[in-house]
């Protein structure tokens, strides 16, 4: 049970995805431990768990594919649906593979040839395909039914464990929320929500996506939209708990060259000048301002 939740606290760590345990000491307990941490993720309540460990998981496959054989990887494609042998595939299965990618202008269908309805695929792009898949089919396996008993209250006990891990790793990062240290984008779209303007969508993802980042729980993030007038909960509760992470991807706020083009980069500072992300913006303020980073 403890290499499990050690497991899913490493998904946690904010490197985790490009910094994974390369270690195997022994292949039995790794079986044993992935089996347990999706059990524990499951026991979490918290979507954006289930996609913290199955993005884990799959970089960790990438890692440990590439010492493999063409044909032991080609052969593990399969099993996933996808023919890494072939010069392309259809514009629907690229699309559905490749949507949450990061990276996004190298996978848009714009940047790729396209004849005849399939994409052309080069070899070297067949890692990032296969470990998209991997994690798409573990997120898709996720949560797992837990029956009540003795099992499900031992997993509760390490579930809480970590997820007390999680909430110290936010803290650590970003401190207690402070209002006052947001950039000038954020405070304005919040001045914006208050006044019952009808902000645009980019607004409302950018808004929930900076909060929910900086550590505010879904409650806390629909209090600050229930400051408009015209506040509608379902609608909120919605969109908040989607961007959260409840449809399986976590979303982070775009950077400041995105939010220009948005037209939300609003009276900036000269705190702006060396930013790059609103993010960056909100830790450099609390620490220049003498609070916890
Ligand atoms: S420069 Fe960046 S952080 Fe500053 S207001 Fe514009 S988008 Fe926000």
């Amino acid at each position: 049970m403890k290499l499990a939740a050690d497991r899913v606290k490493a998904c946690l760590r904010p490197s985790a995805f490009d910094d994974v345990n390369t270690v195997i000491a022994n292949p039995d307990d790794e079986i044993y431990a992935y089996a347990i941490a999706r059990l524990l993720v499951s026991c979490m309540d918290d979507a954006s768990m289930l996609d913290k460990l199955a993005r884990y998981e799959a970089e960790r496959s990438a890692y440990f594919l590439k010492a493999e054989d063409p044909e032991v990887i080609a052969y593990i494609a399969t099993a996933v649906g996808i023919d890494i042998t072939a010069p392309d595939m259809s514009v629907k299965q690229y699309v559905s593979l490749v949507s949450r990618m990061r990276e996004p202008p190298r996978w848009r269908l714009v940047n790729r040839d396209v004849l005849h309805g399939r994409v052309h695929c080069p070899p070297d792009d067949y890692a990032a395909i296969l470990r998209e898949r991997i994690r798409q089919v573990i997120r898709s396996q996720l949560p797992l039914v837990v029956p009540p008993g003795p099992v499900a209250v031992r997993l509760r006990t390490y579930a809480e464990e970590v997820s007390h891990a999680y909430r110290e790793q936010i803290m650590e990062q970003y401190g207690e929320v402070s209002e006052g240290c947001f950039p000038p984008c954020i405070r304005a779209i919040i001045a914006a929500v208050t006044d019952g303007t009808n902000i645009p969508h980019t607004a409302r993802f950018t808004l929930t996506a900076f909060l929910h980042t900086i550590g505010l729980d879904e409650t806390a993030i629909v209090e600050v939209f229930a400051r408009a007038p015209d506040f509608d909960i379902q609608r909120t509760m919605y969109q908040v708990e989607h961007i959260s992470g409840s449809g399986g991807t976590e979303y982070t706020p775009p950077g400041c060259a995105t939010l220009k083009t948005y037209g939300l980069c609003v009276n900036p500072d000269t705190f702006c000048k060396n930013t790059a992300h609103p993010l960056s913006y909100y830790k450099y303020r609390k620490k220049i301002s003498g609070k916890k980073v």
